[in-house]
């Protein structure tokens, strides 16, 4: 479906810098919020009508696959960056030969696919749950042997919030996750057992330059992201410094310009990496209010080129997603130091419509603040 061109009420200023962004999700609604201070300029394409982001920029409506659109919307772009993993990396391909496209398209091609993304992760010395491709059930039959029980088993591509994964725990789990996921391309993994899950979220600019944010605890609820603090509680120096060796390493291995986030699962003073996303992440939405510079400013300083900002953090910050209904405002913004963001989205179960950043200087305080605000809000 195509919206009509609709022309800005102003000129387009030729010195404006113009961003194309596939995806017109809430991350992408943040990164015009984050850019329109710093004179950028925004185009999305996405083929959910009445997107997040539509509210803010130009928003072509159409598929990825639509060729007159695509051309539509790389119109005059200075630099494609995306905001949602699931583009086809042979689209990203064929724009990165016309217009710059940040994070490069390898980066989306490695984390689009569980066994390519944790054979990477090996590849550079990245500790990951040990797994196995499977392409059959005498495979997987196989990889339960080698690896044993308890493990997960997951589909290799386009899973996301824990959609197509089976924990198997028994023989029979496992016959009847394979009928039931009734897909031959899966990675089964060994399931860790985590003290916690973590993510770490760095940015690197065109010149090498990158900046850490402070490691971040994850709590998670029916594979849905509910909870966010940062730092993490009860964080060393060493746990920061290895998770910000291995985003190191995976940005330089990848010449990656932008935010990439990794999720890790911490086991003692191990980290072990699950999964990454080449771009702007949920578990990084406290920086808006939590640090100097937000993931989404620092992400498009990247990308333009633009000398990177401070990751400091002046406090501590907690972030609660919005999911499924809208909280009552007024009860909200009552507590001292929390922030709105809606997405403008409808409610619908398991849908996040927005979230609430909580900042103190103390964890104490904080700790009473997010009682209170789970106390209005589903989580
Ligand atoms: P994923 O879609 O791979 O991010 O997995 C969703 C969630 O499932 C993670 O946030 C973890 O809570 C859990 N999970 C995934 N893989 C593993 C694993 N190998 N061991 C333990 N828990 C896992």
């Amino acid at each position: 479906m195509l919206r009509p061109y609709m022309p800005l009420t102003t000129p387009f200023q030729d010195d404006m810098t113009t961003i194309g962004v596939l995806g017109a999700g809430q991350l992408g609604r943040m990164l015009a919020l984050a850019g329109l201070p710093l004179g950028l300029r925004f185009r999305f394409l996405d083929p959910v009508p009445n997107s997040p982001a539509g509210a803010l920029a130009e928003h072509i409506v159409a598929a990825y696959t639509d060729e007159q659109a695509v051309a539509r919307f790389m119109d005059g772009l200075d630099v494609i960056t995306y905001e949602f993993e699931n583009v086809p990396v042979e689209l990203l391909n064929y724009m990165a030969s016309k217009v710059p496209v940040y994070p490069m398209p390898v980066a989306l091609e490695k984390g689009q696919d569980r066994f390519i993304e944790k054979s990477f992760f090996k590849s550079l010395g990245i500790p990951t749950p040990d797994f196995m491709d499977v392409n059959s059930k005498m495979a997987l039959d196989e990889a339960v042997r080698q690896l044993g029980l308890p493990a997960i088993l997951k589909t290799r591509r386009l899973g996301y919030d824990g959609k197509g994964q089976f924990v198997l725990r028994s023989n029979s789990d496992v016959d009847f996750a394979w009928t039931a996921m009734a897909n031959p391309v899966l990675i089964l993994e060994k399931l860790v057992p985590f003290d916690r899950e973590l993510s770490i979220l760095g940015v690197r600019g065109k010149d090498g330059q990158t900046e850490f944010y402070p490691l971040i605890e994850n709590r998670h609820r029916e594979g849905i992201l509910r909870l966010s603090l940062s730092p993490a509680p009860r964080l060393m120096l060493e746990l920061q410094a290895k998770a910000e060796g291995y985003a190191q390493s995976v940005m330089a291995a990848l010449g990656y310009v932008g935010v990439l986030a990794i999720e890790l699962f911490q086991v003692g003073d191990q980290l072990i990496a699950n999964e990454m996303a080449p771009r702007v992440h949920n578990s990084g939405h406290w920086t808006i209010e939590g640090a100097v510079t937000s993931q989404f400013e620092n992400h498009l300083r990247a990308v333009v080129g633009l000398p990177l900002g401070s990751t400091r953090t002046p406090g501590s910050c907690a972030m609660l997603n919005l999911i499924g209904s809208l909280p009552d405002a007024n009860a909200i913004l009552r507590i001292d130091g929390a922030h709105l963001h809606l997405y403008g989205k409808d409610a619908r179960p398991g849908r996040k419509l927005g979230h609430v950043t909580l900042v103190d200087r103390n964890l104490g305080p904080l700790n009473e603040k997010i009682e209170l605000l789970k106390g209005l809000i589903d989580q």
